[in-house]
């Protein structure tokens, strides 16, 4: 079988990742986005959006456990946990690895993003059978709005912040997040990569500190992302969150104790980083 090879078009990036695949096991497109699903011999199945990798079998878990991990372990009885986006299901597999946590709400806008991870991502997209996990296929911006004092932690695991994901890095939602959740909840979102969207990273983090009295930023390192350097932005209402409050106790591939502490940037350079003192 001849290789094929994938370029991404990715319109967010400068760079456009090339892949050899051996075939394409789905292709199709839904009312939101163009749906791929492809097997590769060095990252086996990977799942595409708009032509945009959103994930690998091989490397998924430096993404999930780190954007889930976080935040659980830096509340102390997350109970009740809001997922927007994240319709692979990964995330949603590391929030119900947590004893504690008693419902977790997956809001995916678009329901074929789900049915194909279950089809073709067994091990992505477990989480779904959990009795507690619930489902509801709607606009992210739109569900928060109904909500006040409701969720312990809220995690955006959205697609690259365009077209109908662009919502979910506003001024707007980080307040009806911040209604959405207890006075002691915590807000973690991915924000892209500190080498090609540093403009875009360095305005979330000040639009979150206009509404979170405590807001900071911890990276992974993703190969399949463009920019590797991937960050994630957390706000808590109460407690602190470059360490662990909990006991970690769950079954991860890297997230523990120390590579929590590990993921946040030295405090020195993340004021730089965010005061626009870095460039390139
Ligand atoms: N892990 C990937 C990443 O880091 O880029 C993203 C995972 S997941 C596939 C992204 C999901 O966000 C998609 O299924 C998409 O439908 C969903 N999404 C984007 N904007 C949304 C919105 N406004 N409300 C709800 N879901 C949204």
């Amino acid at each position: 079988m001849r290789d094929i090879l994938f370029i991404e078009r990715d319109p967010y990036a400068p760079i456009r990742h090339c892949y050899t695949i051996s075939k394409i096991l789905y292709q199709g497109k839904s009312p939101f986005q163009e749906i791929q699903v492809v097997e590769s011999p060095e990252f086996g199945r990977m799942l595409i959006l708009d032509g945009v990798v959103q994930l690998d079998e091989k490397y998924e878990f430096l993404y999930h456990e780190y954007l889930a991990h976080v935040p659980l372990h830096a509340h102390p009885e997350p109970k009740n946990v809001l997922i927007i986006g994240g319709g692979d299901g990964g995330t949603l597999r590391e929030v119900l690895k947590h004893d504690v946590v008693e419902r977790a709400i997956l809001v995916d806008i678009d329901k074929e993003v789900i049915e194909v991870s279950k089809k073709f991502f067994p091990t992505l997209s477990v989480g779904f059978g959990d009795s507690r996990a619930i489902v509801v296929n709607e606009d992210g911006y739109k569900y928060i709005q109904d909500y006040e004092n409701e969720f312990d932690v809220i995690i955006v695991d959205s697609t690259d912040p365009v077209g109908f994901a662009h919502v979910l890095i506003t001024e707007d939602f980080f307040r009806y997040v911040y209604k959405a959740l207890k006075n002691d909840g915590i807000f973690v979102a991915q924000t892209e990569s500190i080498h090609y969207h540093l403009d875009m990273v360095r305005t979330t983090q000040q639009r979150l500190r206009k509404v979170f009295p405590i807001v900071d930023l911890y990276t992974s390192i993703i190969p399949i992302y463009a920019g590797y350097w991937w960050t994630f932005s957390i706000a808590s209402k109460k407690y602190p969150v470059r360490s662990p409050i909990r006991e970690v106790k769950v079954q991860t591939k890297i997230y523990d104790a120390d590579m929590h502490e590990y993921a946040f940037l030295p405090e020195k350079f993340y004021d730089k980083l965010v005061n626009g003192d870095y460039k390139y």
